[in-house]
């Protein structure tokens, strides 16, 4: 897959939002950076209460279209569960909310959201442990 675009996150986030959330999520913004994350998420409260969500993608990552749209869901969750379930439990917001919508996707979709998203692998190796460690921290930090 050719490095991957803004437009290029966008187009799959309105097209999940239809086919998985019932076009419920709204207000989300996009960055593409490289980071030591796959994906991650952060989000802000205007004065009215709007939240609005931030999903940033890793584009220093070999993706294939499967790993991008586990881990676009995957963000994707994180904002319906503070947007729309306004809660936030668990380790880092992957408690029962978070853990409730990825068994709705896996009962009504047949897709496997885990929690903390698929690993890249680079010539067909697996990333070490170290890194994998480095991987979940990241993902942590920028979402908290
Ligand atoms: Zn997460």
């Amino acid at each position: 897959m050719k490095r991957i675009t803004i437009d290029d996150i966008k187009s799959r986030y309105k097209e999940y939002n239809k086919l998985y959330f019932g076009n419920q999520l709204k207000h989300c913004k996009f960055s593409v950076q490289k980071q030591c994350a796959l994906g991650t998420y952060t989000s802000k409260r205007s004065k009215d209460g709007t939240i609005t969500g931030h999903i940033w993608i890793n584009t220093g990552v070999e993706w294939t279209e499967e790993t991008l749209r586990e881990v676009i869901i995957h963000e994707m969750i994180h904002h319906y569960v503070k947007s729309i379930d306004k809660r936030f439990s668990g380790l880092f917001g992957h408690g029962y909310p978070f853990l409730r919508q990825c068994r709705r996707l896996k009962r009504d979709y047949g897709i496997d959201i885990s929690v903390i998203g698929n690993v890249p692998h680079h010539n067909e190796e697996p990333l070490p442990p170290t890194l994998l460690s480095i991987y979940k921290l990241c993902h942590f930090y920028y979402y908290m």
